[in-house]
């Protein structure tokens, strides 16, 4: 065994087992990327990631070969033990977590990652010190990206859970104060590699600005996220996703781990696509919304403003509108999920295109709590996926649909994001369903969306509101629909 660990095979191996693992990581993005190719990809990601574990913890065995290393046992025991309880941990959080909670726990992994990329760049720094001004860059920038990460994600996290408003936080001068925090940190950066360069073994002096900028980019992760309104907190949650990647990465060259190295590129640049991608799909500038809602003025939300009565139908009613329709649109939403309405929403669409009806699904890019949201539920209720649309193919199609069955989503809908400049979802693009002959709104009552912006569409002429649990409504539908 001990020849084995001191061997060069071993190296070797672990090199091997390295590129497998990233080949299989790329494999899981490219996997993901489309609904039939998911579990594959799924799959890919999770025997690369076994792979790479087995080699980091063959490269930690080898480590107790060199001098003064702790012995293998006690090595195997310090990995072995918060592997167990940590994977304990993580099982009973993901086996019990609800659909709908995910986001706040996605938010409060990336959370995790910040705070490793932290620990690690300080125990870089005392144990190896900044002599070598590369080392002090990479743990100069480590802890700053981990820092932005680990208050930005707390906050995501608070904000998603509704343990803080999701409404923007607007102080004044606040882009300035951004900025602020950047110039110093580059500042505290510059004294930070002089001083390792003049003093090659005293760590004292050095970990002054590293403290000090650790402290500032806490603050500056918390300030970004802050400044952003809810309605922009899809972009902000692929974002953070982007960030935790880079601090991995960092976390890799700290620590001279190529894998990590690879494993976060993949993760910061792809979470940087996504969030482009969701930039795009809002209408929002990718720099403003990094730039912690930059440009974004606050804007009315319409909540004083007298949209006049609405109308309400019964569940039987709206039973005899969808038999005889032709053509049937339904947009889901948040609420979906958290009534869980996607099983008898399925059977009711089964049972209308049974009748001959022509049934598709509108789905918005940030409708409920995570990208791909509506997909990830739909396609586990077996809705066929060739009905299920994006918003930009179903949206001229409004004005020749019969009925449109709006199921507990809200902002994803809201006229206001076209119709009201002042709106805080002004520009966003969304469903218009409201160009429908009839719309059916299912929710429980009149209150605002996730942004917090009143809904015109609810007093619209053609539209009627069925309220109560989505799931409940929709079983009523099913138990009136004409045989
Ligand atoms: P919204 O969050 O705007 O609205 C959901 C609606 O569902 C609420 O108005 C609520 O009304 C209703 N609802 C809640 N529970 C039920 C229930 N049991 N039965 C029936 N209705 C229910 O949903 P959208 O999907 O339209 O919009 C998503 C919002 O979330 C956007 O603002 C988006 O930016 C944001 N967001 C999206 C993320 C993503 O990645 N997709 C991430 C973070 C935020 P009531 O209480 O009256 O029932």
């Amino acid at each position: 065994m001990t020849d084995f660990l001191r061997s060069s095979e071993l190296v070797g191996l672990v090199q091997g087992l390295y590129i497998i693992a990233g080949v299989l990581f790329i494999a899981a993005l490219a996997g993901l990327s489309k609904h039939e190719t998911a579990k594959r990809g799924n799959l890919a990601g999770m025997v690369g990631m076994g792979i790479a574990l087995v080699a980091t913890v063959l490269l930690a065995m080898r480590q107790t070969e060199l001098p003064d290393f702790r012995s293998l046992p006690v090595t195997l025991v310090l990995i072995a033990v918060p592997m167990v309880v940590g994977g304990a941990i993580g099982a009973w959080r993901a086996r019990t977590v609800e659909m709908t909670g995910m986001p706040e726990l996605i938010a409060l992994l990336h959370s995790f990652v910040g705070l490793a990329a932290v620990l690690v760049g300080f125990n870089s720094f005392f144990t190896e010190g900044s002599h070598d001004r590369v080392h002090a860059i990479e743990v100069f920038v480590g802890v700053f990206i981990g820092a932005v990460t680990l208050t930005g994600s707390i906050v995501a996290n608070l904000k998603l859970s509704a343990k803080m408003k999701s409404s923007p936080l607007t102080l004044p001068g606040r882009h300035l104060l951004n900025l602020a925090i950047l110039v110093l940190s580059a500042a505290l950066l510059v004294w930070f590699v002089s001083d390792s360069s003049m003093l090659t073994d005293d760590i004292e002096v050095g970990v002054i600005p590293l403290v000090l900028m650790t402290v500032l980019a806490l603050l500056l992760g918390f300030h970004l996220v802050a400044a952003i309104g809810g309605g922009d907190m899809p972009v902000v949650v692929s974002m953070l996703n982007s960030y935790s990647g880079w601090a991995a990465a960092a976390a890799g060259f700290m620590l001279s781990n190529d894998l990590l190295i690879i494993t976060g590129s993949l993760v910061g640049s792809s979470g940087a696509i996504l969030s482009y991608i969701m930039c795009k799909a809002m209408n929002r500038s990718f720099i403003s919304v990094i730039a912690g809602g930059f440009g974004s003025d606050g804007g009315s939300v319409g909540e004083d403003r007298d949209y006049g009565e609405h109308r309400e139908i019964k569940p039987d009613e709206t039973a005899d509108l969808l038999a005889n329709a032709k053509s049937v649109v339904i947009t889901p939403g948040y609420g979906m999920a958290v009534a869980q309405a996607q099983y008898p929403v399925a059977e009711l669409t089964a049972a209308l295109r049974d009748k001959g009806v022509d049934v598709r699904f509108g789905i918005h890019p940030v409708a409920g709590r995570l990208p791909g949201h509506m997909n990830v539920l739909l396609a586990e209720a077996r809705v066929p996926y060739d009905i299920v649309l994006e918003m930009d193919e179903v949206n001229d199609d409004f004005a020749e649909t019969d009925v449109v069955l709006v199921i507990g989503a809200n902002d994803t809908v809201n006229p206001a994001a076209i119709e009201e400049p002042g709106s805080p979802i002004a520009g966003m693009p969304v469903l218009e369903v409201w160009h429908a002959r009839d719309v059916i709104v299912f929710k429980r009552s009149m209150a605002t969306g996730y942004a917090g912006v009143q809904n015109p569409l609810f007093f619209k002429e053609n539209t009627r509101m069925l309220f109560g649990d989505a799931k409940e409504r929709v079983e009523d539908i099913l138990r009136s629909l004409p045989r």
